[in-house]
């Protein structure tokens, strides 16, 4: 067998272990095995690259891949190591804008090779030239908008700044007219190229790509992630037009369409539309940025909580962002498991946007080891708090505010929220009176039917078993299975 038969064997081996590692990672049962199955296909890929290059290419540069592979991996090693959980989405976004920044390198690598050797010296026939200088700039648009978007998602994400909408007067028509101009200046490049086109193009790419997630607001930030991952998969397979390298191709529309669905589940899961949340929030109207104080609160202690709930007969927790700041996984799970011994029926309501991370509350709850059984989907559960005793909501905020059921002038109307306030009894796990992460006042906090239980998560759920615990020494709960209000 030829190396190049060798090495299309090994790209289409390392292709099909990607398509296994999406298939496994759909689910909880089987996603280690998606994580092994991604690990080798990228192993087999990368061996499979160097041993193609090193036949036509010096020893020195092979030294030099090699060396920048070791780098790469003790980097990646490091960070996945030192890497808290609450920080994986802005990881992620540092991560696409990689992606995107390769994909701008080797559009002006291969611009500029073409440039200075002319076709002779290329894989590129002359009567393809016109595409390839399509490709160069399509490539380039692509990985420089992924590339500025990611920095714009990591800095919201990581909150070093604010992650409420930039509004600049005209802003709809400013996308449209940057992708106007990058057909036109495609069109142009492709008959005339230039180094000023290409500096346009970038340029250009790099302003739309800032400017596209910059005007999009906090709540809509899910569906921005998942979209640079898609634009970093699309970024991939221009990469790979360009190298010629079907692996390449097919592992960036893998990513890419993959991408692009779970941006669907997620503008479905909060009833946005998919083509307003890509095109920077089109047709998104100013917040009314209500987020000051709606009224009195009530505060409860994690004694008084411990009270209600060993009295309810049923309880639903509602993790969110806050649970992962806080650690609180195991202690939740131990409460649950305490609660449940003594008969009360717990379940988890899992909203699709919690935390910052598609699919991040099942992550730390299987973490903890919480059967699979009680947890349950927004649409599972969502009828049934009408009827439950006590909802715990642990560090959740804007998926279970009843401000998007209620206010349309809220900048989270209409998305799909956890109707806590139809339970008997909520409990708020939060620290202070605090807005979300879409900066939006929580009318929850000041229901009749709420208490805040103020403090770090883990630490008021720790507190909440201590007190559990010390009600145990004193015999099992009151059979009366009402829980009392707690005024503060
Ligand atoms: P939010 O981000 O709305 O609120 C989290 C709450 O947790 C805060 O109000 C905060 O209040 C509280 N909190 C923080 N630390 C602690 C702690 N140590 N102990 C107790 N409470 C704490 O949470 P949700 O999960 O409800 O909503 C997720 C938001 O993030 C949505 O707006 C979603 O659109 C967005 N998002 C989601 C992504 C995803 O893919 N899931 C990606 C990007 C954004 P306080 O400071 O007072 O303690």
């Amino acid at each position: 067998m030829t190396s190049m038969t060798a090495s299309h064997a090994a790209d289409l081996v390392a292709a099909l272990l990607f398509i296994l590692s999406l298939a496994g990672l759909s689910q909880h049962r089987t996603s280690r095995a998606g994580v092994v199955h991604g690990i080798a296909g990228m192993a087999l890929a990368l061996a499979a690259t160097v041993v193609v290059a090193a036949q036509s290419i010096t020893a020195g540069a092979v030294a030099l891949i090699v060396l920048a592979m070791v780098l790469g991996a003790a980097l990646g090693l490091w960070r996945a190591r030192r890497v808290e959980m609450t920080q994986m989405p802005e990881l992620i976004a540092v991560l696409h804008s990689f992606v995107g920044l390769a994909a701008v390198l080797v559009g002006w690598n291969s611009y500029l090779e073409v440039e200075a050797h002319g076709t002779a010296q290329t894989r590129i026939g002359a009567d393809l030239l016109g595409i390839h200088h399509a490709e160069v700039v399509i490539g380039i648009f692509i990985g420089a908008v992924t590339f500025t978007g990611s920095i714009v998602a990591f800095l919201k994400l990581s909150a070093r700044i604010a992650s409420r909408p930039l509004m600049l007067p005209g802003k709809n028509a400013l996308n449209v007219g940057a992708l106007g101009v990058f057909v036109a200046l495609t069109v142009w490049f492709t008959i005339s190229p230039g180094l000023p086109l290409m500096i346009a193009v970038t340029v250009l790419a790099l302003a739309l790509g800032w400017h596209l997630v910059a005007s999009i607001g906090g709540g809509d930030m899910p569906v921005v992630v998942s979209m640079l991952n898609s634009y970093s998969g699309w970024a991939a397979a221009a990469a790979g037009f360009l190298l010629d390298n079907n692996l390449l191709i097919v592992t960036g529309a893998l990513v890419g369409s993959s991408g692009a669905y779970l941006s669907y589940i997620m503008c479905k899961a909060m009833n946005r539309s998919f083509l307003s949340v890509i095109a920077g929030g089109f047709g998104i109207e100013a917040p009314s940025g209500r987020d000051e104080e709606q009224g009195e609160h009530r505060e409860v202690r994690a004694e008084e909580a411990a009270e209600m709930l060993a009295r309810a007969s049923s309880v639903i927790i509602t993790p969110g962002h806050g649970m992962a700041v806080a650690q609180a996984q195991h202690p939740v799970a131990e409460l649950t498991r305490r609660l449940r011994e003594r008969g009360v029926e717990v379940r988890f309501g899992v909203h699709p946007v919690a935390g910052r991370l598609p699919g991040h509350m099942n992550v730390l709850l299987a973490e903890a080891k919480v059967p699979y059984d009680i947890v349950l989907e927004l649409d599972e559960i969502n009828d049934d708090f009408a009827d439950t005793s006590v909802v715990l909501v642990i560090g959740a905020n804007d998926t279970v505010n009843p401000a998007a059921a209620e206010d349309p002038a809220s900048p989270i109307a209409g998305m799909p929220v956890l109707r806590v306030w139809e339970a008997e009894h909520v409990i708020v796990f939060k620290r202070s009176m605090a807005s979300g992460y879409a900066g939006v006042q929580n009318p929850l906090f000041f229901r009749e039917n709420s208490s805040m239980l103020f403090g770090d998560a883990k630490l008021s759920v720790e507190e909440i078993l201590h007190a559990l615990g010390s009600n145990d020494d004193h015999g099992p709960a009151p059979g009366t299975r009402r829980a009392t209000p707690v005024r503060g």
